[in-house]
């Protein structure tokens, strides 16, 4: 029901785009103009991948155009080559040279990538302008039309379907990699990377790959380009190019595949009408189009900053927002298959004289503990103690300054922390990293990376389905155990905030770990949701997990837990039964003036 509603304006959509040459009335100067839009929108598509939702910013595009377009120019018509081989090769050229740029350039961060895409983008622009092969500024004229099953695809009327399949074809795929276990990943990149890492996705991996993506799509359309012109030469390839196509990703909405179509095609109307009208009204033949262009940007920016698609579907939006709550669970399916667990009473963890100092800040002073297999251990202390940092040590977010951690007789302080996640450690996080425009399923789901082995090809081709559907099957279990179950296809960012602390417990639970760090987990809940929790945590010891619980619920951790550490000033204090630390005078003194101080402050 839902899915063939929401498919009638696709279908709306293909028809007219089918009918449109069909039609005798619409003129030759309209299918031109469509055919650029379509080119334009597979370079934005990568686009809105690479920058949009990978959050990675690039000028360049227009370069891989370039790449795409001479590779078929030049072994077409020097070497009289298939264009269908010399797709697959400038395919394979801006492959190996994407991925070398990817690899220098992704590692500057910040403004350096930009600033590193603009060079890319004018080296290779002088670089088709300059070789004597590519016949310099002139280009290269006399490129073949294309033949498809015998038809030349020489009128535009014909190109034009050519060029709208690939447009579709492209759309479909990155709608279907979005939604894939490798989507996901992508999806945190832009702001949860660090978080992503937490749970095994390899962010500068997926950051090559998005950027090879984009890259791909914009030699395709430069293949396109060249056999539809018949020509090629450097200035459609320029740094001129690359921003319009970056400007046509911002109108239409960075973050959505359809608006990448939609930006597409209002800067180019945009642009053509500028063109006829300015000269006229100005009286002047002098480009002011870039001028008005710049200003029309300086609006977008300030007024639609999520682009003009987010207003077009805004209204849908609102009646689905509504109805999210009444959608089922994800179908059954087979459940993913489970870690061994270690014996009961197992060593799991042993923190021995760990140590951070930041700058002259000792954070972590020499604390060690041990944790083993059906135990609950709480750690406790004053705010600023060091116990989050404690956590970042453990789970490999922080290097140590010196000292040794342990997880089931293995070295952690070594590791990475996609490495440690990988062995069977989930955490929450004390400042919620959930993707706040993702569902919560989604976000759930995103623990789970480890237990699949979906491929960026596979999300792609939308062969990745069964096991799709596994992970979220397994996302929707555990937002059932810790008592999310109604709010599957929520905005994460639109539950209260110790709900969504929630929310990272069951992405915690599945990455199926052995061991898990929970940051006061239960700041923010109301006293029933606190009991619920607690018997969530019981259940979880019951079933042979080992938790590292830091709290300031007094109430709630000495019911709980089966040993305290006791830390202040990144110094352990104490630690033993709860019992016993509550009677400790030491604890009492340094804990309760803790207290008293916060008291104060407030
Ligand atoms: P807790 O979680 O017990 O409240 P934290 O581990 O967050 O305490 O912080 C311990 C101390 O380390 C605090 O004084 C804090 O300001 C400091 N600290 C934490 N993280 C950093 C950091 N990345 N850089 C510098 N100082 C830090
Ligand atoms: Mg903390």
């Amino acid at each position: 029901m839902k899915n063939s509603l929401s498919r009638i304006p696709l279908v709306v959509f293909i028809v007219i785009l089918l009918a449109l040459p069909q039609l005798a009335i619409t003129p030759e100067f309209w299918i031109t103009q469509l055919n650029y839009i379509g080119l334009a929108t597979l370079v934005v598509l990568g686009l809105v991948l690479l920058t949009g939702v990978g959050g990675l910013t690039s000028f360049g595009q227009a370069a891989f155009v370039g790449i795409g377009a001479y590779t078929t120019a030049y072994f077409t018509t020097q070497m009289g080559w298939s264009p269908w081989f010399t797709l697959l090769l400038g395919l394979g050229f801006t492959a190996i040279l994407s991925y070398i740029l990817g690899a220098i350039s992704l590692r500057l961060s910040g403004h350096f990538l930009p600033l590193g895409t603009i060079a890319w983008g004018l080296s290779l622009y002088y670089l088709f302008g300059n070789l004597e092969v590519l016949g310099k500024y002139d280009g290269i004229s006399g490129i073949e039309p294309l033949q498809v099953f015998g038809i030349s695809l020489a009128a535009g009327r014909n190109m034009y379907y050519l060029i709208w399949l690939f447009v579709l074809l492209a759309i479909w795929s990155l709608v279907n990699l979005l939604a894939s276990r490798p989507g996901r990943a992508i999806r945190s990149l832009k702001d949860g990377a660090a978080m992503a890492e937490s749970f095994g996705i390899n962010t500068a991996a997926y950051k090559i790959i998005i950027f090879m993506y984009a890259a791909l799509l914009a030699s395709i359309s430069g293949w396109l380009y060249a056999h539809m012109q018949r020509a090629v030469s450097p200035s459609p390839f320029g740094l001129n190019a690359g921003i319009e196509a970056l400007f046509m990703a911002v109108v239409g909405g960075a973050a959505s595949v359809w608006g990448a179509l939609v930006g597409s095609a209002v800067v180019l109307i945009i642009k053509d009408q500028l063109q006829n009208w300015l000269p006229r009204l100005l009286d002047t033949n002098a480009n002011f189009e870039m001028i008005v262009f710049g200003v029309l940007l300086v609006i977008v920016l300030q007024y639609a900053r999520d682009g003009i698609w987010s207003y077009v579907v805004a209204p849908f939006q609102r009646r689905r927002d509504s109805r999210a709550e009444r959608l089922a669970p994800p179908p059954e399916a087979p459940l993913l298959p489970q870690r061994p667990r270690p014996v009961s009473g197992q060593m799991v963890l042993e923190v021995d004289a760990i140590r951070k100092e930041f700058g002259g800040l000792v954070a972590v002073n020499d604390i060690s503990f041990k944790l083993s297999a059906g135990e609950i251990v709480g750690l406790i202390g004053p705010n600023g103690a060091g116990k989050s940092t404690t956590f970042n040590l453990i789970t490999g977010v922080l290097p140590l300054t010196r000292g040794k951690v342990e997880f089931l007789g293995q070295r952690l302080d070594t590791l990475l922390a996609r490495d440690i996640a990988r062995l069977g450690v989930g955490r929450t996080f004390q400042h919620v990293q959930l993707l706040p425009t993702m569902s919560v399923l989604e976000n759930v789901a995103l623990g789970a990376h480890l237990r699949s082995d979906v491929s960026v090809l596979a999300g792609t081709l939308h062969t990745d389905r069964s096991r799709e559907a596994q992970l979220l099957h397994e996302a929707a279990r555990q937002l059932e155990r810790v008592g999310l179950g109604d709010y599957l296809y929520e905005q994460a960012g639109n539950l209260a905030l110790g709900q969504q602390r929630i929310v990272e417990i069951a992405r915690a639970l599945a990455a199926d770990p052995v061991l898990l760090l929970l940051d006061e987990p239960a700041a923010g809940l109301r006293f029933r949701e606190k009991q619920a929790l607690s018997q969530v945590l019981k259940q979880l010891r019951e079933e042979g997990m080992s938790i590292l619980l830091v709290e300031h619920d007094m109430e709630f951790v000495m019911e709980l837990t089966n040993h305290l550490v006791v830390m202040d000033f990144g110094t352990k204090l104490a630690e033993g039964p709860p019992a016993e630390i509550q009677t400790n005078p030491a604890v009492l003194e340094a804990y309760l003036g803790g207290v008293d101080e916060e008291a104060a402050h407030a």
